[in-house]
Protein backbone atom coordinates (compact mmCIF):
# COMPACT_ATOMS: atom_id res chain seq x y z
CA UNK A 1 0.00 0.00 0.00
CA UNK A 2 1.05 3.64 -0.34
CA UNK A 3 0.51 6.35 1.67
CA UNK A 4 -2.23 8.72 0.87
CA UNK A 5 -1.25 12.33 0.56
CA UNK A 6 -3.51 15.02 1.97
CA UNK A 7 -4.63 17.77 -0.01
CA UNK A 8 -7.80 20.80 0.75
CA UNK A 9 -8.99 20.85 -2.89
CA UNK A 10 -8.21 18.15 -6.12
CA UNK A 11 -9.04 19.08 -9.76
CA UNK A 12 -9.45 16.59 -12.26
CA UNK A 13 -8.89 17.69 -15.89
CA UNK A 14 -6.03 20.77 -16.84
CA UNK A 15 -8.29 22.01 -19.51
CA UNK A 16 -9.96 25.54 -19.72
CA UNK A 17 -12.24 24.56 -16.61
CA UNK A 18 -9.65 22.74 -14.53
CA UNK A 19 -6.40 24.89 -14.37
CA UNK A 20 -8.90 28.08 -13.46
CA UNK A 21 -10.32 26.46 -11.37
CA UNK A 22 -7.35 25.17 -9.86
CA UNK A 23 -5.27 28.87 -10.34
CA UNK A 24 -8.57 30.56 -8.22
CA UNK A 25 -8.81 27.95 -5.38
CA UNK A 26 -4.77 28.51 -4.86
CA UNK A 27 -5.11 32.35 -5.35
CA UNK A 28 -8.17 31.99 -2.66
CA UNK A 29 -5.72 29.81 0.08
CA UNK A 30 -6.69 26.46 -0.68
CA UNK A 31 -3.61 23.54 -1.17
CA UNK A 32 -4.27 22.50 -4.70
CA UNK A 33 -3.44 19.57 -6.81
CA UNK A 34 -4.16 18.94 -10.89
CA UNK A 35 -4.20 16.00 -11.65
CA UNK A 36 -3.92 15.44 -15.84
CA UNK A 37 -3.73 12.59 -17.78
CA UNK A 38 -3.25 13.75 -21.63
CA UNK A 39 -1.51 16.86 -22.43
CA UNK A 40 -1.58 19.90 -19.83
CA UNK A 41 -4.92 22.60 -21.14
CA UNK A 42 -7.02 20.38 -22.04
CA UNK A 43 -9.03 19.77 -25.16
CA UNK A 44 -9.10 23.70 -25.92
CA UNK A 45 -5.51 24.29 -25.90
CA UNK A 46 -4.28 21.23 -27.64
CA UNK A 47 -6.88 20.06 -30.30
CA UNK A 48 -9.88 22.73 -29.97
CA UNK A 49 -9.94 26.07 -29.79
CA UNK A 50 -6.55 27.26 -30.31
CA UNK A 51 -5.38 25.06 -33.35
CA UNK A 52 -8.63 25.44 -34.76
CA UNK A 53 -8.32 29.09 -34.90
CA UNK A 54 -4.73 28.74 -36.20
CA UNK A 55 -5.78 26.76 -39.06
CA UNK A 56 -8.30 29.11 -39.52
CA UNK A 57 -6.22 32.37 -39.79
CA UNK A 58 -3.40 30.42 -42.06
CA UNK A 59 -6.54 29.53 -44.57
CA UNK A 60 -7.27 33.49 -44.56
CA UNK A 61 -3.28 34.43 -45.65
CA UNK A 62 -3.48 32.13 -48.04
CA UNK A 63 -7.18 32.44 -49.45
CA UNK A 64 -6.84 36.52 -49.19
CA UNK A 65 -3.56 36.62 -50.61
CA UNK A 66 -4.88 34.73 -53.59
CA UNK A 67 -8.55 36.76 -54.10
CA UNK A 68 -7.34 40.49 -53.45
CA UNK A 69 -7.57 41.17 -57.31
CA UNK A 70 -10.69 43.73 -56.43
CA UNK A 71 -8.18 46.03 -53.74
CA UNK A 72 -5.68 45.49 -56.83
CA UNK A 73 -3.36 42.80 -55.36
CA UNK A 74 -2.09 40.23 -57.67
CA UNK A 75 -0.21 37.84 -56.10
CA UNK A 76 1.33 34.82 -58.96
CA UNK A 77 2.25 31.40 -57.49
CA UNK A 78 1.29 31.66 -54.05
CA UNK A 79 1.86 28.14 -52.39
CA UNK A 80 1.10 25.98 -49.23
CA UNK A 81 3.97 24.17 -47.53
CA UNK A 82 1.78 22.66 -45.13
CA UNK A 83 4.11 21.27 -42.95
CA UNK A 84 5.49 24.13 -42.01
CA UNK A 85 1.59 25.02 -41.19
CA UNK A 86 1.16 22.46 -38.91
CA UNK A 87 5.05 22.96 -37.46
CA UNK A 88 3.79 26.85 -36.64
CA UNK A 89 0.44 25.44 -35.06
CA UNK A 90 2.47 22.87 -32.82
CA UNK A 91 4.70 25.88 -31.88
CA UNK A 92 1.21 28.00 -30.86
CA UNK A 93 -0.09 25.44 -29.04
CA UNK A 94 3.20 24.84 -27.17
CA UNK A 95 3.95 28.30 -25.85
CA UNK A 96 0.20 28.38 -23.97
CA UNK A 97 0.25 24.62 -22.74
CA UNK A 98 3.93 25.61 -21.71
CA UNK A 99 2.24 28.84 -20.66
CA UNK A 100 -0.41 26.98 -18.89
CA UNK A 101 2.02 24.80 -16.64
CA UNK A 102 4.14 27.85 -15.40
CA UNK A 103 0.78 29.62 -14.37
CA UNK A 104 -0.19 26.60 -12.26
CA UNK A 105 3.53 26.31 -10.68
CA UNK A 106 3.40 29.96 -10.26
CA UNK A 107 0.14 29.50 -7.93
CA UNK A 108 1.80 26.69 -6.00
CA UNK A 109 -0.54 24.26 -7.61
CA UNK A 110 0.82 20.62 -7.55
CA UNK A 111 0.58 19.19 -11.13
CA UNK A 112 0.23 15.25 -11.26
CA UNK A 113 0.59 12.97 -14.54
CA UNK A 114 -1.95 10.28 -14.50
CA UNK A 115 -5.63 9.27 -14.66
CA UNK A 116 -7.97 9.71 -11.41
CA UNK A 117 -10.89 7.01 -10.25
CA UNK A 118 -13.03 8.09 -6.98
CA UNK A 119 -12.29 5.71 -4.11
CA UNK A 120 -14.28 7.61 -1.98
CA UNK A 121 -16.02 10.69 -1.31
CA UNK A 122 -13.00 11.97 -0.06
CA UNK A 123 -9.89 10.41 -2.17
CA UNK A 124 -9.21 9.25 -5.30
CA UNK A 125 -6.25 6.82 -7.14
CA UNK A 126 -4.14 8.32 -9.62
CA UNK A 127 -2.45 5.87 -11.95
CA UNK A 128 0.27 6.43 -14.77
CA UNK A 129 1.83 3.85 -16.16
CA UNK A 130 3.90 2.41 -13.52
CA UNK A 131 2.63 2.99 -9.99
CA UNK A 132 -0.37 4.48 -8.37
CA UNK A 133 -1.09 7.23 -5.69
CA UNK A 134 -4.07 7.79 -3.38
CA UNK A 135 -4.77 11.28 -2.47
CA UNK A 136 -7.10 12.27 -0.12
CA UNK A 137 -9.19 15.63 -0.50
CA UNK A 138 -11.32 17.78 1.46
CA UNK A 139 -13.23 19.14 -1.79
CA UNK A 140 -12.93 18.24 -5.07
CA UNK A 141 -13.37 19.68 -8.80
CA UNK A 142 -14.29 17.24 -11.79
CA UNK A 143 -13.45 19.00 -15.06
CA UNK A 144 -12.93 16.14 -17.37
CA UNK A 145 -14.20 17.35 -20.40
CA UNK A 146 -15.48 15.95 -23.81
CA UNK A 147 -14.67 13.50 -26.10
CA UNK A 148 -16.11 13.69 -30.18
CA UNK A 149 -19.00 11.10 -30.66
CA UNK A 150 -18.30 7.84 -32.89
CA UNK A 151 -21.26 6.84 -35.24
CA UNK A 152 -21.27 3.26 -35.67
CA UNK A 153 -21.52 3.31 -39.30
CA UNK A 154 -18.46 5.43 -39.29
CA UNK A 155 -15.24 4.22 -36.58
CA UNK A 156 -12.52 6.39 -36.81
CA UNK A 157 -9.26 5.66 -39.08
CA UNK A 158 -7.02 7.61 -40.85
CA UNK A 159 -9.70 8.09 -43.45
CA UNK A 160 -12.61 8.73 -41.55
CA UNK A 161 -11.57 11.50 -39.04
CA UNK A 162 -12.54 13.44 -36.20
CA UNK A 163 -12.28 17.00 -35.23
CA UNK A 164 -8.71 16.18 -33.38
CA UNK A 165 -7.76 14.21 -36.98
CA UNK A 166 -8.72 17.09 -39.05
CA UNK A 167 -5.99 19.52 -37.47
CA UNK A 168 -3.18 17.13 -37.39
CA UNK A 169 -3.71 16.10 -41.29
CA UNK A 170 -0.33 15.89 -42.99
CA UNK A 171 -1.99 17.29 -46.50
CA UNK A 172 -4.45 19.61 -47.45
CA UNK A 173 -7.04 17.06 -48.66
CA UNK A 174 -8.21 17.46 -52.26
CA UNK A 175 -11.97 16.21 -51.21
CA UNK A 176 -13.00 15.90 -47.73
CA UNK A 177 -17.09 15.25 -46.41
CA UNK A 178 -17.84 16.78 -43.36
CA UNK A 179 -21.29 15.30 -41.66
CA UNK A 180 -22.55 17.69 -39.77
CA UNK A 181 -22.87 21.44 -39.77
CA UNK A 182 -22.38 22.78 -36.46
CA UNK A 183 -19.86 25.31 -35.72
CA UNK A 184 -17.12 22.33 -35.34
CA UNK A 185 -17.75 20.95 -38.76
CA UNK A 186 -18.20 24.40 -40.56
CA UNK A 187 -15.26 25.99 -39.19
CA UNK A 188 -12.91 23.05 -40.44
CA UNK A 189 -15.01 23.33 -43.69
CA UNK A 190 -13.79 27.09 -43.81
CA UNK A 191 -10.31 26.45 -43.11
CA UNK A 192 -9.51 23.82 -45.52
CA UNK A 193 -11.91 25.19 -48.10
CA UNK A 194 -9.95 28.16 -47.63
CA UNK A 195 -6.86 26.05 -47.95
CA UNK A 196 -8.19 24.77 -51.50
CA UNK A 197 -10.44 21.68 -50.40
CA UNK A 198 -13.16 20.80 -52.55
CA UNK A 199 -15.65 20.19 -49.32
CA UNK A 200 -19.21 18.77 -49.24
CA UNK A 201 -20.48 19.64 -46.14
CA UNK A 202 -23.88 16.58 -45.18
CA UNK A 203 -26.29 18.59 -42.56
CA UNK A 204 -29.29 16.33 -41.03
CA UNK A 205 -31.78 19.50 -40.37
CA UNK A 206 -32.42 22.17 -42.85
CA UNK A 207 -29.87 24.83 -41.46
CA UNK A 208 -26.15 24.15 -40.83
CA UNK A 209 -25.03 26.35 -37.21
CA UNK A 210 -28.09 25.24 -35.63
CA UNK A 211 -27.91 27.63 -32.51
CA UNK A 212 -27.72 30.72 -34.59
CA UNK A 213 -30.90 32.79 -36.02
CA UNK A 214 -31.02 31.84 -39.74
CA UNK A 215 -30.33 34.63 -41.35
CA UNK A 216 -26.87 34.70 -39.70
CA UNK A 217 -26.19 31.32 -40.94
CA UNK A 218 -27.40 31.75 -44.38
CA UNK A 219 -24.49 34.50 -44.56
CA UNK A 220 -22.38 32.32 -43.68
CA UNK A 221 -23.53 29.28 -46.19
CA UNK A 222 -23.24 31.97 -48.58
CA UNK A 223 -19.98 32.86 -48.22
CA UNK A 224 -19.25 29.19 -48.36
CA UNK A 225 -20.83 28.16 -51.21
CA UNK A 226 -19.06 31.11 -52.83
CA UNK A 227 -15.71 29.49 -52.17
CA UNK A 228 -16.74 26.18 -53.91
CA UNK A 229 -18.25 24.60 -50.95
CA UNK A 230 -21.57 22.34 -51.64
CA UNK A 231 -24.10 22.01 -49.05
CA UNK A 232 -26.57 18.82 -48.80
CA UNK A 233 -29.23 19.72 -45.83
CA UNK A 234 -31.31 17.28 -45.02
CA UNK A 235 -28.69 14.47 -45.24
CA UNK A 236 -28.61 11.28 -43.48
CA UNK A 237 -25.10 9.78 -43.61
CA UNK A 238 -25.42 6.17 -43.77
CA UNK A 239 -22.69 4.36 -44.27
CA UNK A 240 -18.27 4.88 -45.60
CA UNK A 241 -16.95 2.56 -47.47
CA UNK A 242 -12.48 3.27 -47.54
CA UNK A 243 -9.65 2.23 -49.82
CA UNK A 244 -6.12 3.56 -49.35
CA UNK A 245 -6.20 6.58 -50.98
CA UNK A 246 -9.68 7.89 -50.08
CA UNK A 247 -13.27 7.29 -48.80
CA UNK A 248 -16.92 6.35 -50.24
CA UNK A 249 -19.85 8.22 -48.22
CA UNK A 250 -22.91 6.97 -48.59
CA UNK A 251 -26.39 9.71 -47.85
CA UNK A 252 -29.92 9.76 -48.01
CA UNK A 253 -31.04 13.16 -49.30
CA UNK A 254 -34.58 13.63 -48.75
CA UNK A 255 -35.20 10.26 -49.15
CA UNK A 256 -32.54 9.05 -51.97
CA UNK A 257 -29.32 7.86 -51.79
CA UNK A 258 -26.26 9.32 -52.95
CA UNK A 259 -22.13 8.68 -52.57
CA UNK A 260 -19.37 11.16 -52.03
CA UNK A 261 -15.94 10.20 -52.76
CA UNK A 262 -13.66 12.39 -51.31
CA UNK A 263 -10.04 11.74 -49.35
CA UNK A 264 -11.48 12.40 -46.05
CA UNK A 265 -14.53 12.01 -44.24
CA UNK A 266 -14.84 14.13 -41.42
CA UNK A 267 -17.15 13.39 -39.16
CA UNK A 268 -18.57 16.46 -36.12
CA UNK A 269 -22.13 15.18 -34.70
CA UNK A 270 -21.19 16.27 -31.28
CA UNK A 271 -19.38 15.61 -28.15
CA UNK A 272 -20.02 13.24 -25.10
CA UNK A 273 -19.11 13.95 -21.38
CA UNK A 274 -16.26 11.84 -20.51
CA UNK A 275 -17.87 11.00 -17.11
CA UNK A 276 -18.23 7.15 -17.51
CA UNK A 277 -14.71 6.06 -16.17
CA UNK A 278 -13.81 7.65 -13.63
CA UNK A 279 -16.14 6.11 -10.71
CA UNK A 280 -18.75 8.35 -10.48
CA UNK A 281 -21.55 5.91 -9.34
CA UNK A 282 -19.70 4.61 -6.52
CA UNK A 283 -19.95 7.18 -4.75
CA UNK A 284 -23.54 8.35 -5.68
CA UNK A 285 -22.60 11.66 -8.06
CA UNK A 286 -25.86 11.85 -9.95
CA UNK A 287 -25.81 12.27 -13.72
CA UNK A 288 -28.56 12.46 -16.09
CA UNK A 289 -29.24 9.84 -18.50
CA UNK A 290 -26.62 11.16 -21.12
CA UNK A 291 -24.02 10.99 -18.77
CA UNK A 292 -24.29 14.79 -17.99
CA UNK A 293 -23.48 15.65 -14.09
CA UNK A 294 -26.51 17.15 -12.43
CA UNK A 295 -25.06 20.34 -10.58
CA UNK A 296 -26.53 23.22 -8.24
CA UNK A 297 -26.33 27.30 -8.93
CA UNK A 298 -22.23 26.55 -7.34
CA UNK A 299 -21.49 23.75 -9.70
CA UNK A 300 -21.65 21.45 -6.47
CA UNK A 301 -23.27 17.86 -7.66
CA UNK A 302 -25.26 15.98 -5.49
CA UNK A 303 -22.05 14.74 -3.43
CA UNK A 304 -21.80 18.21 -1.53
CA UNK A 305 -17.95 18.16 -1.50
CA UNK A 306 -17.75 17.16 -5.28
CA UNK A 307 -18.01 20.30 -7.87
CA UNK A 308 -18.34 19.98 -11.66
CA UNK A 309 -17.72 22.17 -14.82
CA UNK A 310 -16.99 22.77 -18.25
CA UNK A 311 -18.51 20.25 -20.87
CA UNK A 312 -19.37 17.72 -18.52
CA UNK A 313 -22.04 19.88 -17.05
CA UNK A 314 -25.28 21.23 -19.06
CA UNK A 315 -24.73 24.24 -20.72
CA UNK A 316 -22.76 25.25 -23.64
CA UNK A 317 -19.91 23.42 -24.14
CA UNK A 318 -17.65 26.42 -24.44
CA UNK A 319 -13.87 26.77 -23.01
CA UNK A 320 -15.04 30.20 -21.43
CA UNK A 321 -17.91 28.94 -19.36
CA UNK A 322 -15.73 26.09 -18.12
CA UNK A 323 -13.05 28.53 -17.08
CA UNK A 324 -16.51 30.87 -15.52
CA UNK A 325 -17.57 27.81 -14.33
CA UNK A 326 -14.15 26.65 -12.87
CA UNK A 327 -13.83 30.58 -10.95
CA UNK A 328 -17.21 29.38 -9.04
CA UNK A 329 -16.67 26.02 -8.34
CA UNK A 330 -13.57 27.52 -6.53
CA UNK A 331 -15.07 30.39 -4.83
CA UNK A 332 -17.84 27.99 -3.90
CA UNK A 333 -15.49 26.12 -2.20
CA UNK A 334 -13.75 29.00 -0.30
CA UNK A 335 -17.31 30.21 1.25
CA UNK A 336 -17.85 32.65 -1.24
CA UNK A 337 -21.72 33.24 -2.08
CA UNK A 338 -20.19 33.08 -6.23
CA UNK A 339 -23.51 31.65 -8.72
CA UNK A 340 -23.75 30.53 -12.29
CA UNK A 341 -25.89 33.01 -14.52
CA UNK A 342 -25.11 32.43 -18.25
CA UNK A 343 -26.91 35.20 -20.04
CA UNK A 344 -23.67 36.65 -20.46
CA UNK A 345 -21.75 34.31 -22.18
CA UNK A 346 -20.99 34.74 -25.68
CA UNK A 347 -21.29 32.19 -28.61
CA UNK A 348 -18.83 32.63 -31.30
CA UNK A 349 -18.40 30.84 -34.87
CA UNK A 350 -14.95 31.37 -36.11
CA UNK A 351 -16.88 31.30 -39.83
CA UNK A 352 -16.21 33.90 -42.48
CA UNK A 353 -18.41 35.95 -41.34
CA UNK A 354 -17.49 35.33 -38.16
CA UNK A 355 -20.68 34.70 -35.90
CA UNK A 356 -21.59 35.45 -32.12
CA UNK A 357 -24.45 35.96 -29.82
CA UNK A 358 -25.10 36.93 -26.55
CA UNK A 359 -27.98 37.13 -24.06
CA UNK A 360 -30.99 36.67 -25.46
CA UNK A 361 -32.16 36.86 -29.43
CA UNK A 362 -35.76 38.57 -30.65
CA UNK A 363 -37.28 35.30 -30.13
CA UNK A 364 -35.99 34.18 -27.52
CA UNK A 365 -36.85 38.09 -25.75
CA UNK A 366 -40.30 37.11 -27.17
CA UNK A 367 -40.54 34.13 -25.54
CA UNK A 368 -39.26 35.03 -22.08
CA UNK A 369 -42.39 37.86 -22.47
CA UNK A 370 -40.44 40.75 -22.87
CA UNK A 371 -41.53 43.45 -25.46
CA UNK A 372 -38.45 44.46 -27.52
CA UNK A 373 -36.95 46.85 -29.93
CA UNK A 374 -34.60 44.76 -32.32
CA UNK A 375 -32.35 47.20 -33.94
CA UNK A 376 -29.94 46.43 -37.36
CA UNK A 377 -27.22 48.43 -38.44
CA UNK A 378 -25.33 46.77 -41.26
CA UNK A 379 -21.66 46.50 -42.31
CA UNK A 380 -21.98 48.08 -45.36
CA UNK A 381 -22.61 51.08 -43.80
CA UNK A 382 -19.84 51.50 -41.36
CA UNK A 383 -16.37 53.07 -43.25
CA UNK A 384 -13.97 50.54 -41.46
CA UNK A 385 -15.65 47.80 -43.06
CA UNK A 386 -15.77 49.11 -46.38
CA UNK A 387 -12.11 49.97 -46.10
CA UNK A 388 -11.12 46.48 -44.75
CA UNK A 389 -13.25 45.11 -47.97
CA UNK A 390 -15.31 42.83 -45.21
CA UNK A 391 -18.81 44.41 -45.71
CA UNK A 392 -20.92 40.89 -45.64
CA UNK A 393 -23.13 41.54 -41.85
CA UNK A 394 -25.53 43.27 -39.45
CA UNK A 395 -25.26 43.74 -36.01
CA UNK A 396 -28.44 43.40 -34.54
CA UNK A 397 -29.38 44.65 -30.80
CA UNK A 398 -31.88 43.92 -28.53
CA UNK A 399 -33.22 46.46 -26.01
CA UNK A 400 -36.01 46.35 -23.73
CA UNK A 401 -38.82 48.06 -24.79
CA UNK A 402 -39.52 49.95 -21.53
CA UNK A 403 -36.64 50.76 -20.08
CA UNK A 404 -34.00 50.44 -22.80
CA UNK A 405 -32.29 47.40 -20.98
CA UNK A 406 -30.01 45.97 -23.24
CA UNK A 407 -30.43 41.88 -23.55
CA UNK A 408 -29.06 40.48 -26.28
CA UNK A 409 -26.99 41.15 -29.66
CA UNK A 410 -26.53 39.63 -32.53
CA UNK A 411 -23.35 39.90 -34.89
CA UNK A 412 -22.37 38.75 -38.29
CA UNK A 413 -19.26 40.06 -39.39
CA UNK A 414 -15.59 40.63 -39.50
CA UNK A 415 -14.34 40.83 -35.98
CA UNK A 416 -17.36 39.86 -34.92
CA UNK A 417 -15.82 37.23 -31.86
CA UNK A 418 -13.96 40.90 -30.65
CA UNK A 419 -16.90 42.97 -30.95
CA UNK A 420 -19.05 40.98 -28.86
CA UNK A 421 -16.96 41.75 -25.82
CA UNK A 422 -18.36 44.91 -25.32
CA UNK A 423 -22.39 43.60 -25.59
CA UNK A 424 -21.80 41.08 -22.66
CA UNK A 425 -20.35 43.90 -20.87
CA UNK A 426 -23.42 45.81 -21.70
CA UNK A 427 -25.40 42.91 -20.53
CA UNK A 428 -23.16 42.11 -17.35
CA UNK A 429 -24.12 45.74 -16.01
CA UNK A 430 -27.02 46.66 -16.41
CA UNK A 431 -26.84 49.10 -19.76
CA UNK A 432 -29.15 50.71 -21.58
CA UNK A 433 -29.05 51.32 -25.26
CA UNK A 434 -28.82 55.36 -24.53
CA UNK A 435 -25.55 54.28 -22.42
CA UNK A 436 -23.92 52.65 -25.22
CA UNK A 437 -25.52 55.58 -27.99
CA UNK A 438 -23.74 58.28 -25.54
CA UNK A 439 -19.91 56.49 -25.46
CA UNK A 440 -18.13 57.59 -28.08
CA UNK A 441 -16.20 55.28 -30.36
CA UNK A 442 -13.57 55.76 -32.03
CA UNK A 443 -13.78 56.37 -36.15
CA UNK A 444 -13.19 54.90 -37.94
CA UNK A 445 -13.43 51.47 -36.50
CA UNK A 446 -16.20 48.69 -36.30
CA UNK A 447 -16.86 49.81 -33.06
CA UNK A 448 -19.40 52.25 -34.22
CA UNK A 449 -21.22 49.34 -35.45
CA UNK A 450 -22.31 49.05 -31.73
CA UNK A 451 -22.93 53.25 -31.11
CA UNK A 452 -24.80 53.03 -34.64
CA UNK A 453 -27.68 50.06 -33.44
CA UNK A 454 -27.66 51.69 -30.25
CA UNK A 455 -28.78 54.87 -31.72
CA UNK A 456 -31.18 52.67 -34.35
CA UNK A 457 -33.28 51.25 -30.90
CA UNK A 458 -33.39 54.82 -30.16
CA UNK A 459 -34.57 55.99 -33.21
CA UNK A 460 -32.14 58.76 -34.33
CA UNK A 461 -28.91 57.03 -36.22
CA UNK A 462 -26.66 58.98 -38.20
CA UNK A 463 -25.46 56.91 -41.17
CA UNK A 464 -28.45 54.82 -42.15
CA UNK A 465 -31.98 56.02 -42.87
P1 LIG B 1 -11.31 19.71 -21.66
O1 LIG B 1 -10.69 20.86 -22.33
O2 LIG B 1 -11.91 18.65 -22.49
O3 LIG B 1 -10.21 19.10 -20.70
C1 LIG B 1 -10.44 17.96 -19.94
C2 LIG B 1 -9.11 17.37 -19.53
O4 LIG B 1 -9.34 16.36 -18.54
C3 LIG B 1 -8.38 16.66 -20.67
O5 LIG B 1 -7.08 17.20 -20.79
C4 LIG B 1 -8.35 15.20 -20.24
O6 LIG B 1 -7.16 14.54 -20.62
C5 LIG B 1 -8.44 15.30 -18.74
N1 LIG B 1 -9.00 14.10 -18.09
C6 LIG B 1 -10.15 13.44 -18.42
N2 LIG B 1 -10.37 12.41 -17.58
C7 LIG B 1 -9.34 12.42 -16.70
C8 LIG B 1 -9.01 11.59 -15.58
N3 LIG B 1 -9.78 10.60 -15.21
N4 LIG B 1 -7.88 11.87 -14.91
C9 LIG B 1 -7.08 12.91 -15.29
N5 LIG B 1 -7.35 13.72 -16.31
C10 LIG B 1 -8.47 13.48 -17.01
N6 LIG B 1 -14.67 26.47 -27.33
C11 LIG B 1 -14.67 27.81 -27.38
O7 LIG B 1 -15.09 28.45 -26.40
N7 LIG B 1 -14.19 28.48 -28.46
C12 LIG B 1 -13.72 27.84 -29.55
O8 LIG B 1 -13.29 28.48 -30.52
C13 LIG B 1 -13.71 26.41 -29.54
N8 LIG B 1 -13.24 25.71 -30.60
C14 LIG B 1 -13.22 24.36 -30.56
C15 LIG B 1 -12.75 23.66 -31.66
C16 LIG B 1 -12.71 22.28 -31.65
C17 LIG B 1 -12.18 21.55 -32.85
C18 LIG B 1 -13.17 21.57 -30.49
C19 LIG B 1 -13.13 20.09 -30.44
C20 LIG B 1 -13.64 22.26 -29.39
C21 LIG B 1 -13.68 23.65 -29.41
N9 LIG B 1 -14.18 24.39 -28.33
C22 LIG B 1 -14.19 25.76 -28.37
C23 LIG B 1 -14.73 23.72 -27.13
C24 LIG B 1 -13.71 23.72 -25.99
O9 LIG B 1 -12.52 23.11 -26.43
C25 LIG B 1 -14.28 22.97 -24.80
O10 LIG B 1 -15.53 23.52 -24.44
C26 LIG B 1 -13.35 23.06 -23.59
O11 LIG B 1 -12.08 22.53 -23.88
C27 LIG B 1 -13.94 22.34 -22.38
O12 LIG B 1 -13.10 22.49 -21.30
P2 LIG B 1 -13.07 21.48 -20.08
O13 LIG B 1 -12.13 22.10 -19.10
O14 LIG B 1 -14.44 21.17 -19.66
O15 LIG B 1 -12.47 20.12 -20.65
Amino acid sequence: GDFAKEVDTLVIGSGPGGYVAAIRAAQLGQKVTIVEKGEMGGVCLNVGCIPSKALIAAGHRYHNAKHSEDMGIIAEQVSINFDKVQEWKASVVKKLTGGVEGLLKGNKVEIVRGEAYFASENSVRIMDENSAQTYNFKNCIIATGSTPIEIPAFKYTDRVINSTGALALKEVPKKMVVIGGGYIGIELAGAYSNMGTEVVVLEGSKQILGGFEAQMAKLVERRLKKNGVEFKMEAMAKGVEESDSGVKVTAEIKGKEEVFEADYCLVTVGRRPNTDEIGLEQIGVELTDRGVVKIDKQCRTSVSNIFAIGDIVAGPPLAHKASYEGKIAAEAIAGEKSEIDYLAIPAVVFSDPELASVGYTEAEAKDAGFDVIASKFPFAANGRALSLNETDGFMKLVTRKDDGLVIGAQIAGPNASDMIAELGLAIETGMTAEDIALTIHAHPSLGEITMEAAEVALGSPIHIV
